[in-house]
This record gives structure tokens, sequence and C-alpha cells, in this order.
């Protein structure tokens, strides 16, 4: 193949996104993904958030395949039997149509056809074994014996990515990877929307943590999809491996959790995927370009705090081709030319996105499973008491609230010098509130 202008590694969002921008610039571009079809290596479905994909195709409704629009979000709290939900219903979301849910199967390989239709060269079944370097500057991509040339290699290879570690921009750490593990549900779609209170057409997703994952700080989302029912459970790597944890039995336990077992029950399995992802933010903005190459996507730490990949993926590819329209004007394709990647990059919420990622992860990372399992409790036993105590017509006094929420969630994370003169204060503050209430009560009844 004759020398390119540029070739995107991986048709995922952030490549096909990418591609298409370039496209869009008239800048001749190659897409190379390794699985027979765009999405052929992502076989479970996902949620996604529109407002990305809308800015890159704004009709994508009418012809991308989309399964329910999501109008309802949960929170759970699940503890063994029992569970607390807080669930969402805004209507500014379901009108705006901000998300859907979707098989990446399909999506991956609807997205890169649209990439095509710019005037895309696709390669499809080609995996991408290493990039090739001249004078430490990379000048290409390696497949197996074969070599492309190209002015510029954009790597959209998503988590384990080959470009990022062969250009050395990667820095590792296995400590924020995740082991996710999906199932999808056949559940016809009368029955899923009398089920979760759905309309025809409507959706919802339910996110949460808890048993049975509180152990090893795991998360689980519930969603649903036309005629079935996606799930999933996610932990971090780590510790997985030291606590010896079997992430597919933990996924059966969450089955057969009574709340849960009541959403699925006549359900049947039609197919399951494991997959790692990882925290966001890993890689400083000045990290994601090189001589060269330059990293969107999961290749390139692109990543919310709560797990949402799909639209910064879309959006890091979008500015990444922009900064190489940049670099092309210029003439020249070194890093200096591609430090605009990192400018174009903060005009959008994306650095801030990396940030609140980065500390949400150490946040988690620094949460040992005990301390996620006692706040979990905590809360369960709060929300318990106080919802009991008001129906308990037998006791006279009412319970201090104040103090309860001040031990069980500040004094479990508080340093120690700060706890005992604070628990002073609050104790009596909590008294004290006590007390008044109790006048107040005599008083008016
Ligand atoms: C279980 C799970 C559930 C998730 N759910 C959601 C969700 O509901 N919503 C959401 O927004 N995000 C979700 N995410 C995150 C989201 O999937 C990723 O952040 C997103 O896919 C990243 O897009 P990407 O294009 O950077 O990488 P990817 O989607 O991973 O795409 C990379 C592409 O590159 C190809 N490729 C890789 N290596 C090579 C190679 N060497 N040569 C050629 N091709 C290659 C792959 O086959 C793939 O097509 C989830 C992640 C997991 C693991």
């Amino acid at each position: 193949m004759d020398k390119v202008d540029c070739v995107v590694v991986g048709a995922g969002p952030a490549g096909s996104s990418c591609a298409i921008g370039l496209a869009r610039k008239g800048i001749k571009t190659v897409l190379l993904e390794r699985g027979r079809e765009a999405g052929g290596k992502n076989v479970a479905s996902f949620v996604l958030f529109t407002d990305v994909l809308r800015m890159i195709i704004p009709e994508f409704e009418d012809e991308a395949p989309l399964e329910r629009v999501v109008t309802d979000n949960s929170f759970i709290c699940l503890f063994n039997k029992d569970f607390l939900e807080f669930r969402m219903r805004f209507s500014d979301f379901s009108e705006k149509r901000s998300a859907y849910t979707a098989y990446r199967s399909k999506f991956d390989k609807w997205f890169a056809q649209k990439a095509e239709e710019e005037g895309v060269e696709l390669i499809r079944g080609v995996l991408v074994t290493g990039l090739l370097k001249e004078k430490g500057r990379v000048v290409g991509v390696r497949i197996g014996n074969e070599e492309i040339l190209a002015d510029v290699v954009v790597g959209a290879d998503g988590v384990l990515s080959v470009v990022s570690r062969d250009s050395g921009l990667y820095e590792d750490d296995t400590s924020r990877y995740k082991l996710g593990i999906k199932e999808v549900l056949d559940l016809p779609p009368e029955i899923i929307e009398e089920r979760f209170q759905l309309s025809k057409g409507e959706g919802c997703i339910k996110d949460g943590w808890g048993y049975p994952l509180s152990d090893v700080g795991g998360v689980f989302s519930l969603y649903t999809n036309t005629d079935s029912i996606s799930i999933a459970v996610f932990a971090p790597i780590d510790s997985i491996r030291q606590g010896r944890v079997n992430l597919r039995q933990r996924l059966e336990e969450f089955k057969a959790h009574p709340y849960i077992n009541s959403l699925l029950i006549g359900s049947s399995l039609r197919e399951y995927e494991a997959h790692i992802l990882s925290d966001g933010g890993r890689l400083k903005l000045k990290r994601l370009y090189s001589d060269g190459v330059i990293l969107c996507g999961e290749a390139g730490g692109f990543m919310s705090s709560t797990w949402v990949g799909v639209p910064p993926a879309m959006l890091s590819g979008l500015k990444a081709a922009e900064a190489v329209a940049l670099a092309k004007r210029r003439g020249r394709y070194d890093a200096e030319s591609l430090s605009c990647y990192a400018d174009l990059l903060r005009q959008t919420g994306l650095p801030r996105t990396l940030y609140n990622a980065r500390r949400f992860s150490n946040l988690i990372v620094s949460l040992k499973g005990e301390q996620i399992e006692k706040l979990n409790c905590n809360l369960i036993r709060l929300t318990e008491d106080f919802t009991l105590g008001e129906i308990d017509f037998l006791s006279p006094g009412s319970s201090p609230m104040l103090s309860r929420i001040f031990d069980d969630f500040v004094m479990e994370f508080l340093p120690k010098y700060l706890r005992y003169p604070l628990k002073t204060i609050v104790k009596s503050l909590a008294n004290l509130l006590v007390l008044i209430k109790k006048v107040k009560i005599r008083r008016s009844v």
C-alpha cells in the first residue's frame, strides 16, 4: 500500500470518530480493525450518552441501531437480602433523548460504515502488531510482516493499546484496571416494560454497589434493551487477584439476590463477555502525543469517573483529527506540531473529566474493601432506623440522628486527630437538638 496521510488503529468509537473527522478535513485515512467487523470484539450492549454523537451525526436517531431511549436512572445499594434504591426520572433527560441502550457489535459496525461513507478506507481483520520508527519518530504501523507507512498514526486501539505501549507514551498501572463481566439475558419487551414500569420503547439504567462486591470494591449495572436485559459486575483486578475472587461466581450471587432475581425472573442467557476497562485520567495531556503519533479514546486514558467511556472516546477522536489537520497545514507531524491537541482538548470538558476520574480512582484505591462494606451497611441501617423510627409508636424518645450520621459516616473516615474534638462537639449539639425537639413536641401537642 502507498504511504497515506494517516493510519487510525482500531475502529471503536474513538477510531471511527477520528476517521470521520479526518475524512471531513480531506485527509487520506486508513482505519485498521482487528475484528472481522468493527464491534466484532464487543458482544454485549452498552449505554450510549448521545451529546457527542449528535454533534458528529445529527440525524443518527434515524439510522443508528438503537435499543431503548433511557428515561429512568437508579442508584442501588445492595445488602445481603435488603436494598436501597434511588430512582430518578428527569423529563429534561428523556425529552432531550440524552441516552439510549444499544449493542456494541451493531453500533460499532454502523459507526465505522459512516466513516467509510465519508471516504475512509476501512480494513478489517488486521491486527497491528507494532509501530514503524525512524530515528525515534513513528512513521507507520506493522501488521505481522507487512507495513503501512503514514505521516501520522492515531492510537485508538482501546485499553490494552499496542500504539500507546510501543510509542513509549503509556505508563502502566494495573491497580487502575478493572475486570468487567457482562451478560445479556433475553426477556420479552412487554415483560420488561411491565416489570420496570416503562412505556413502550423506554429504558432504564440501574447502577450500584454493595453485595456481593463490597469486599473487592466492585460495582454493578443493569439496563434494559428492547428484548433483553444487560447485567454487569466490575471489580479492580488487583483485589480480585489478592482475594482470589471468582468474579463469575459473584455475578451468579448478584443474580440470586432477591431483588435482582425478581427483575430477572424468566430470562434466559443470550451472551456473555469479559472485558478489561481502566480508570480514566491515567495519562497527562502532554503524554498523549509524540513524534508522528497521537492517542485518543481509552488508549489515551479517556474515561469518566463513572466509567462512561464512549462519548469521551468519540470527542477525543474528533479533537485528534483536528490536531492532525492543523499539523498537516504546518507540514510537520512532530510532537511540537501535534501539541495543539492539548489546546484543542482544553476547549472541551475532557480535562475536567480526566481530573475527576483520576481523583475518584485515587479515592477508590485508597478505600479498603471493609470500609466500603461498612459504609454501605451503615447507610442501610440508618435508612432502616429512620423509616422504622417514624412508625415506632411505643418508645417516647427520638433517636439522635445527627450523632448517628456523624458516627457512621464521618468518624469512619476522618483522621484520628480530628475525631475526638469533633465528636465531643457533635454529640453535645445532637443532645441539645434532641432536647429542643422534646420541648417543641411537648409544647405543640
Ligand atoms: C464491560 C464494560 C461495559 C461498559 N459499558 C459502557 C457503557 O455502558 N457506556 C459507555 O459509554 N462506556 C462503557 N464502557 C467503556 C467503553 O466500552 C470504552 O470506554 C470505549 O469502548 C472506549 O472506546 P475506544 O474506541 O477508545 O476503544 P474500544 O471500544 O476498545 O475500541 C478499540 C478498537 O480497536 C480494536 N483494536 C484493538 N487493538 C487492535 C490492534 N492491535 N489492531 C487492530 N485493531 C485493534 C478493537 O478490536 C476495537 O474495535 C464499558 C466498558 C466495559 C469493559
